[in-house]
């Protein structure tokens, strides 16, 4: 099978083009071959987007219509949702718990969030101080939209952007992570089945060149971006000459704290799900465990003891707990942090070993990973791993826990366990995270803001903070004097 970009409703030219197989990350099985779109493809959906923003069936079209169409495309995603989960769990490895309990979900949720929204996007009346002038301010697409997303999430996170985009009445070419298109792809199909003009909805195929081309393309006037923070700065740089308007979801390195009242079983769990979901690779996940000194061992060992009982497994099998990583560059990649960490002197308690016995030998697999007496000093505690690797850090007093979860140049999100409701909220005030979750996974809403501090972005999604984002303000002056 070979996918190609869809451009203005039809499948891109495959000749001349630079092909690629995608591999299943659980066993190595070849999936499918795609062709990246070319420079001249990129040209093309730029053109075809800019004419679908003139297309009156889709600038004139009632607010009432548009939602009606987003909510037709949540309806399509819930009736393909195996098939959309399926895609996901064999290209970018997620295990199928988490594709069809939350990612096929989640997209058809966002939709139907948004459809709602559609006609509800309303601006307000000014109190200017100029005699007989009315004054009044509207929200207008911002144009074509170019929307790039990673390979950790990718129906989710490409709903989460396309969503709020047309809702706005944007035009958007989508660009998925080059490890896992396939849903994006069939995603892009089911909204032109739904009824959205191909000129509207477009995706290309392809690795950084084809991001970096969109970024720098004068008829692209927004990237919504969602990966690492090194592409993410260089996507500010690239940007900076035209002016596009950028929003970034970047980076997280979330700081989980265990506070002496916290309920113990809860907390084990919950940092066992919150760090180790989608087998590490989430830029949410709870990645420095700080637990107060007092509970410091007992936690270590009962997580150590949970995570010596998960199933790791093929994605596709719908017990398994924590499945492979996306690739064999990330396994190598997850080892070299789990070396440093113990070659800096933290103390391994459980796993730290690839596994390729139980029939896992040609898929990516690690084993579940605890550390304890982590270093904030330590690469391990600083940098995102994107791996099933919990680190824990003891800690004394609460000021000591709030000054060292702070210190990161990340603030994605951060969680509190503890049973003291005054403590919890007081630590949500203090904590410098987009997110900060109590007792709870990292979980994510369509009514909820999702984005970071610092080094975690630009901007907020989800919520009518997506619909700030993909509109630009527009005042009307209109003079009374008759
Ligand atoms: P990545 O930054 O390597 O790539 C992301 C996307 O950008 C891909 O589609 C890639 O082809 C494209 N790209 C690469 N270089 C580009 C360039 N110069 N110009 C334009 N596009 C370019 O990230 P990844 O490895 O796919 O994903 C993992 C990262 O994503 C992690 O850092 C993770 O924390 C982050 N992430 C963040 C969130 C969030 O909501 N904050 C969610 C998921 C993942």
């Amino acid at each position: 099978m070979i996918l190609t970009s869809i451009i203005a409703g039809s499948s891109a030219p495959t000749q001349d083009r630079a092909h690629e197989t995608s591999f299943s990350p659980s066993d190595g099985a070849e999936l499918f071959t795609f062709a990246h779109a070319s420079m001249s493809d990129v040209d093309d959906a730029v053109a075809a987007a800019r004419r679908g923003m003139q297309m009156p069936q889709w600038s004139d079209i009632t607010p009432d219509r548009r939602g009606e169409l987003l909510w037709r495309v949540s309806t399509l995603i819930e009736e393909h949702a195996e098939e959309l989960a399926m895609m996901d769990t064999h290209d970018a490895g997620m295990p199928m718990g988490m594709s069809k309990g939350v990612n096929a979900p989640l997209a058809a949720q966002v939709f139907r969030y948004y459809a709602g929204f559609a006609t509800k996007i309303e601006g307000r009346l000014s109190q200017v101080s100029i005699p007989n002038t009315l004054h009044y301010t509207t929200r207008e697409p911002i144009g074509v939209c170019a929307l790039i997303t990673p390979w950790n999430v990718p129906l989710a996170i490409a709903a989460w952007k396309l969503a709020p985009a047309l809702a706005t009445g944007n035009a958007v070419i989508l660009k998925p992570a080059e490890q896992a298109p396939w849903s994006t792809w069939r995603l892009v199909q089911l909204c032109h089945e739904a009824g959205i003009p191909g000129e509207v909805v477009q995706v290309l195929f392809g690795g950084p060149e084809v991001g970096q081309a969109l970024v720098r393309h004068r008829g692209v006037d927004k990237v919504s971006f969602t990966g690492s923070t090194e592409v993410g700065c260089q996507i500010v740089a690239d940007a900076a000459p035209t002016l596009k308007r950028v929003s970034l979801e970047l980076g997280g390195k979330a700081p989980s704290i265990v506070t002496a009242s916290a309920d113990m079983e809860q907390a084990v769990l919950g940092n066992l799900r919150g760090a180790l979901f989608n087998s590490g690779q989430a830029c949410g996940a709870y990645t420095r465990t700080f637990v107060q000194r007092s509970r410091a061992d007992e936690f270590a060992s009962r997580i150590a003891e949970a995570a010596k009982v998960m199933r790791v497994g093929v994605a596709a099998d719908e017990s398994t707990e924590l499945g492979p990583l996306i690739t064999r560059g990330q396994v190598e990649r997850v080892l070299a942090y789990i070396e440093g960490a113990q070659a800096e002197g933290a103390e391994l308690v459980h796993g730290g070993r690839q596994l390729r016995d139980g029939g896992l030998d040609h898929g990516h697999f690690l084993e579940p990973t605890v550390f304890t007496n982590v270093q904030d000093h330590m690469r391990i505690a600083q940098e995102e791993v994107f791996g099933p690797v919990i680190s824990i850090l003891p800690f004394d007093d609460m000021d000591e826990a709030v000054a060292r979860a702070n210190a990161s140049d990340y603030g994605l999100a951060a969680v509190v366990w503890t049973k003291d409701l005054v403590l919890a909220h007081t630590m949500a005030k203090r904590l410098r995270a987009g997110t900060v979750f109590i007792n709870l996974l990292p979980l994510i809403d369509p009514g909820a803001p999702w984005g970071g501090f610092g080094l975690s972005g630009w901007g907020r999604e989800m919520g009518a903070f997506a619909i700030d984002e993909f509109t630009e303000p527009k005042g009307v002056f209109v003079g009374l004097e008759a």
